[in-house]
């Protein structure tokens, strides 16, 4: 049996709401609009990610991770529990870490812009190893930009649904290269996808993540 985790009263409903929940978006599906689709959106956050929220619900109940926190999930666990888990808490960092182009700064400042000077160069030095790091990416997965403990920055690319907790490293910036993410806007054109998504990654968002580290 699922334990019931939150209950919402609302309008004289009571729905009970059993283990994990699709994580919802901080923006509208069509915000992101031109740079990726609504349609992309709503088909990678209202289908990719609810399947792998769904099958997580499936694998865990009466186990002992039913009632674990998602990062416990990432952090332990091990094949399909494993590979549902760390999906949902990747694309909560990817989502998160993006926002509206108009409200977009377009580059980090203070601490990070700091750190990514001095780890790689210049900005634009960041963005051309993090491209070669995704483009050389085979088959699906995720490149990270990452931090250990003491602010040291690092670019990392992971396959399928691995995560840099599990190597004791902070994600700072996730980009999915799983084709889902971008095959409806870009088609096989993947470095268009990479050069565009510079355009939203949410930098006040990164910076807070570099900051909690
Ligand atoms: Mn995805």
């Amino acid at each position: 049996m699922h334990k019931i985790k939150n209950l919402i009263v609302s309008t004289g409903f009571i729905l009970a709401i059993y283990g994990f929940t699709l994580p919802e978006l901080p923006y509208k599906t069509d915000a992101l609009e031109p740079v990726m689709s609504r349609e992309t959106v709503e088909y990678h956050h209202g289908r990719h990610v609810k399947a792998y929220v769904d099958k997580l619900n499936q694998l865990t109940a009466g186990t002992d991770y039913e009632n674990a926190s998602l990062t416990e999930i990432v952090r332990t666990s091990t094949g399909s529990i494993f590979n549902n888990g760390a999906q949902i808490v990747n694309h909560i960092l990817f989502f998160d870490g993006l926002c509206p182009e108009a409200e977009a700064k377009g580059r980090p400042s203070g601490e990070l812009s700091d750190a990514i000077m001095r780890d790689f160069g210049s900005f634009d030095d960041f963005k051309k190893k993090f491209g070669e790091s995704a483009g050389n990416l085979f088959g699906s997965g995720w490149t990270w930009l990452i931090s250990d403990a003491d602010g040291n920055l690092g670019i990392m690319t992971t396959q399928n649904a691995d995560n840099p907790l599990r190597n004791g490293k902070v994600p700072l910036i996730a980009i999915d290269m799983w084709e889902h993410s971008y095959y409806i806007d870009y088609r096989n054109e993947k470095n268009n996808y990479l050069n565009n998504i510079w355009k939203i990654v949410d930098w006040d968002m990164v910076e807070k993540r570099y900051s909690d580290r």
